[in-house]
């Protein structure tokens, strides 16, 4: 329910949801209508159509089946589960079958990492799949059941480490208790906590948490918002998943602290479609705090503070999880990001002071005000105080959620994980950094990237191991960020298609030092203009690897260089650049 100050052109993204269940697709003659009754401009509206993986202007079929085609994935068993999805609805991938029974596409990553190959199926999660497993599914959906009788409920997997930690995130929640110690302080005494805490983005940002609410809090316009970020797009992580799940109260109540804490009357969940399945707990959830007086009207007695929480569903769409483009999707609008003239706690949602923060992040602070600033302090390292949620999937043998305390090496969790013979680790999603196992001895902390020691993880551990080809986990990361790219800025839009090409080229033997050099100058280019995170950080890894495992890419390098194939052809990588959009 949208709150009643709420423009209604902001509802138009939850029209378009609720036009497609009903009709199967969006029709013309929806986004007509939409347009009268919002009083929004018909290509508006299918501008914003296009820009979100989810919706359809094409009619689908009765059950819509996603497929996870992450790296994860891909070593898990994809190509097997692709050809039996294919053999038994009798589909193809981006069509449907001639019944229109089945429509199946891929999708890069749907926060399932530890249970890959995984899939949404009308989006109800099947995990764990095998060729038998999707042999039953099918025959189960033509037997006319719903994907949400027969699907499952993800596992949790959750491990506590070292394992005599007393974990933070999971430890038994009663719903207010944290809530209670942060209303006898002031807002300015809770925020003095928040800070103490060095609580920072648990996103992967790293910035302090305690600035952006204060921030927030000194701005004079109204009203404020506090906004949850639960748009974990990043392949290979999946801890927001596990918190939404197993303790969605921690996390509204870290909003509520917030909340109070900024001088908020207004709470959003950004709430990734791919965990559409998650929603009803949620509203559950939600429910409970009201009828406990813990959102609503002067809560816990006090008159002066009031609180509502509602859910915003997005649509498929990476660069969302970006700050500002998640503002314009809860607008209702193509999720691009925002150019940086003010920062969300000056103008954020509907151009009003808005903090916005990571799921782990509220679920940290509520924690930290139920057991006492002291006992927060009292894990992890000087500088890093506290546990991390560390999302572990690939070649180990026990994948899932790993609470840690800051301070723990590679080496150390990867021993815990029962890693097998890991040779690649990817950090903090493709957008973050990799490693070989030479720096296995370096701890996990919040601190600086260039400490020689100590290395930064926002929360996901992609281990492969020595048999898996470099340049195929490159091409995954590659391509991904080239689909991804909202594509309004050149050199994010250009570079991440140069860089897949130069990849490619890699891997054909064709690529020479030139070509490493002018990826070298894209990345640059992309780092120093481009919008938003995405283009800022998208050859992080590719040129991370080149120095990483320099042995492997000299012998890519060597075969090359006879002159051939290896000058880049600018109109043949639009044109190309135009199919892959397609
Ligand atoms: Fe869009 Fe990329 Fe520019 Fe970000 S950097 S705004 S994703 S084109």
């Amino acid at each position: 329910t949208f709150f009643r100050h709420e423009p209604r052109r902001n509802q138009l993204v939850n029209e378009l949801w609720k036009a497609q269940q009903r009709d199967g697709h969006i029709t013309e003659q929806t986004m007509e209508a939409l347009s009268r009754d919002l009083d929004i401009s018909l290509i508006e509206i299918q501008g914003v159509v296009s820009f979100y993986h989810f919706f359809h202007t094409r009619p689908t079929a009765r059950h819509v089946i996603y497929l996870n085609n992450s790296i994860i994935s891909k070593i898990k068993g994809y190509e097997r589960i692709r050809e039996a999805l294919e053999r038994e609805t009798g589909s193809r991938f981006n069509t449907k079958d001639r019944t229109d029974t089945f429509a199946l596409f891929e999708t890069p990553c749907i926060g399932l990492s530890d249970q890959e190959p995984a899939a949404l199926i009308d989006f109800h999660p099947f995990t764990n799949l095998n060729v038998m497993k999707v042999r039953e599914i099918i025959a189960a959906l033509k037997d006319g059941k719903e994907a949400a009788d027969i699907c499952d409920q993800p596992a949790d997997h959750i491990r506590y480490l070292p394992p005599n930690n007393h974990t933070i995130f999971f430890r038994p929640y009663t719903a207010g208790e944290g809530l209670g110690r942060a209303m006898v302080l002031s807002p300015g005494e809770v925020i003095k906590i928040v800070k103490t805490s060095e609580l920072s983005g648990r996103g992967g940002a790293f910035y302090p948490t305690w600035i952006k609410w204060d921030g927030c809090r000194k701005q004079k316009a109204t009203p404020k918002y506090v906004v949850c970020n639960a748009d974990e797009g990043e392949p290979g992580t999946f801890k927001d998943r596990v918190l939404l799940d197993r303790e969605p109260g921690s996390v509204l109540e870290g909003m509520i602290i917030a909340g109070y804490a900024i001088g908020a009357k207004y709470g959003i969940i950004y709430l990734r479609a791919e965990y559409r399945w998650l929603l009803r707990k949620l509203e559950a959830t939600i429910q409970q705090f009201y009828d406990q007086g813990l959102l609503g009207r002067a809560i816990r007695g006090n008159p002066d503070f009031d609180f509502d929480i509602r859910i915003q569903l997005g649509a498929g769409s990476y660069v969302c999880g970006e700050e500002t483009a998640l503002l314009e999707s809860m607008e209702g609008k193509r999720g691009e990001p925002r150019t940086k003239w003010y920062f969300p706690v000056e103008r954020g949602y509907l151009q009003k002071p808005t903090i916005i923060n990571n799921v782990e992040t509220f679920a940290a602070v509520a924690r930290m005000m139920e057991m006492g600033i002291n006992n927060y302090l009292n894990r992890g390292i000087p500088g890093s105080p506290g546990t991390k949620l560390i999302s572990l999937s690939g070649d180990v043998r026990k994948p899932g959620i790993y609470e840690i305390e800051w301070g723990m090496t590679i080496a150390e969790l990867l021993g815990h994980a029962g890693a097998e013979d890991p040779a690649y680790i990817q950090l903090s999603g493709p957008s973050g950094e990799c490693v070989s196992m030479n720096q296995k001895h370096r701890r996990i902390s919040m601190r600086d990237l260039l400490s020689t020691q100590d290395i930064r993880c926002g929360g996901s551990f992609m281990v492969l191991n020595r048999h898996r080809d470099i340049m195929t986990i490159l091409l995954n990361f590659s391509e991904f960020f080239l689909k991804e790219s909202c594509g309004i800025c050149t050199p994010c839009r250009a570079g991440n298609y140069i860089i897949h090409k130069k990849l490619q080229k890699m891997a054909n033997g064709l690529a020479t030092q030139a070509d490493v050099e002018e990826m070298r100058q894209w990345c640059h280019i992309m780092k120093e203009t481009s919008r938003c995170g995405l283009g800022k950080t998208a050859y992080n890894t590719p040129l991370m690897a080149i120095n990483e495992f320099s042995d492997y890419f000299s012998e890519k390098l060597e075969g090359a260089g006879n002159g051939m194939n290896l000058k880049f052809n600018m109109d043949e990588a639009i044109s190309d650049y135009e199919k892959y959009k397609v």
